[in-house]
């Protein structure tokens, strides 16, 4: 009686339920086989040969069926991690967590990936992840994936995918659909929300009803995750090509605001007064349309140059000359930048050095305009300068005199630093030399 009546309440075990296998033929998909990277097709052939199980998963398939170029391939197998590091030379295995191989073929890495098992991960009493390297079958390896668009396995060989969670129709209908109950995946692993977050924004997909429903409620659980992790997950929505969409999918989806200081500062960049943030990620979603270098630390820049101007303001309040309150301001970001947010010291760095050298373009007379171009971080520098006059927070004629400077000869860039108007506030001015009482015998010259 108690047994029917609990089986009446309590939902079913998620892992229990037979899935139903979708193969979908060449003539459906249309992937070719020079559409795979030469790599992930090795890989894959190598491990068939080895009598394994081999499959191309993941994100690449989800972008094939797209018509989207793959940024990574990933490959699934039922060989071991010792097993296919035995098998590729250049191989190492990586993580503790979810240990996996890097297989180096030529210039390429290809993740490989040993199928997950279904229930025996190691939890948390918040029911998140602690620990997963029991393996199982392709079918197990399906349901602990995140979302039905990228559990999908392509086999090259045979040139067939396979789908259990519909994952094919969801891409064609453009939808963001979590395998399994909601709340319970993001329980396990709160970086799905943010992993949610930007592949919605990056595809352009909908966040299906229920996938998005309880995002509000668990997205403050990421502020337990290491900093490290939240920081390259950040990274990765930064330069995802569509950050400003990813943007926008964060205060959509209800993302909470104290998680971590990076996404809210995002979270934040349509403020009239955070105009910088905004410029700065449309400009590096170009750049990555147009295959143009990016700057993590020109980025940061950007993106924290709000805070850092709070500080700045403060410091220049309490009676700081413009270079030394600034100076003490990226003091004070410095510690809590590296140390609490996870982020890198050599972005943090290059960071800094575009704030230091800002209010460097006010000198405009003399030898210090010539010192400053040659410094090796004037390009950037000078990006930044760019960037807050496109804000009004400079005035464009400053930034017009340095485009003008970089460019010259060396007879013109002498007439301009021999002309050029002294700009008043943030102006380093030249210390007027505090001479040394004369001597009687000097006074005579
Ligand atoms: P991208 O285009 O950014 O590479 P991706 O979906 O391939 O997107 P990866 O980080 O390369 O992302 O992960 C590869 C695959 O591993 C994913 O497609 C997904 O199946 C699985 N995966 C990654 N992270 C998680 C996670 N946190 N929980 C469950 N599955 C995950
Ligand atoms: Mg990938």
């Amino acid at each position: 009686m108690l047994k029917k009546l609990l089986r009446k309440v309590m939902p079913a075990k998620a892992g229990k339920s037979k899935l139903h296998k979708t193969v979908i033929p060449f003539s459906q998909h249309g992937i070719r086989e020079d559409m795979l990277s030469f790599a992930a097709e090795k890989v894959v052939r190598r491990l068939h040969e080895q009598g394994y199980e081999a499959y191309v998963v993941g994100g690449a398939v989800r972008d094939l069926l797209l018509g989207v170029e793959p940024k990574d391939f990933d490959v699934a197998t039922n060989a071991t991690p010792e097993e296919v590091h035995k098998i590729f030379r250049r191989s190492r295995i990586i993580g503790r967590r979810f240990q996996i191989v890097h297989v180096m073929v030529g210039p390429e890495t290809i993740e490989v990936t040993t199928f997950r098992g279904g229930s025996n991960a190691l939890q948390n009493a918040h029911g998140r992840i602690m620990k997963d390297n029991t393996y199982g079958s392709m079918e197990e390896d399906a349901q602990r994936r995140d979302f039905t668009c990228n559990a999908l396995y392509y086999d090259p060989i045979r040139q067939e995918i396979t789908d259990f969670h519909n994952g094919a129709a969801d891409i064609a209908a453009r939808r963001l659909v979590i395998i399994g109950a909601a709340a319970a995946r993001y329980q396990e692993d709160p970086v799905r929300i943010l992993r949610a977050v930007r592949l919605s924004g990056k595809l352009g997909f909908d966040v299906e009803a229920q996938t998005a429903a309880p995002i509000p409620e668990c997205a403050g659980r990421l502020k337990h995750e290491p900093v490290a992790r939240l920081f390259d997950e950040i990274m990765k929505i930064l330069f995802s090509g569509h950050a400003r969409d990813c943007l926008r999918r964060l205060n959509t989806l209800g993302v909470s605001d104290d998680i971590h200081p990076l996404l809210t500062a995002l979270k934040t960049a349509e403020q009239p007064e955070n105009r910088i943030i905004t410029l700065a990620l449309k400009n590096t979603d170009e750049r990555l349309r147009q295959d143009k270098p990016v700057s993590v630390g020109f980025v940061l820049a950007a993106v924290l140059w709000p805070r850092l101007e709070q500080h700045w303001q403060h410091y220049r309040k309490h009676g700081m000359k413009p270079v030394p309150a600034l100076t003490e301001a990226v003091n004070t970001m410095r510690d809590t930048v590296e140390k609490g947010w996870g982020v890198p010291q050599r972005f943090s760095a290059t960071m800094r050095e575009i704030w230091q050298l800002q209010p460097q373009f006010d000198n405009r007379l003399g030898a210090r305009p010539h010192r400053l171009v040659a410094q090796a971080r004037f390009r950037a520098a000078y990006d930044f300068l760019v960037l807050r006059t496109q804000t009004g927070e400079v005035p464009q004629e400053l930034a017009d005199w340095w485009t003008r400077f970089q460019h010259a000869d060396d007879e013109t860039r002498n007439q301009m630093s021999n002309t050029a108007p002294q700009n008043g506030d943030s102006a380093d001015k030249p210390k007027r030399r505090r001479r040394k009482p004369r001597r009687k015998k000097a006074a005579a010259d």
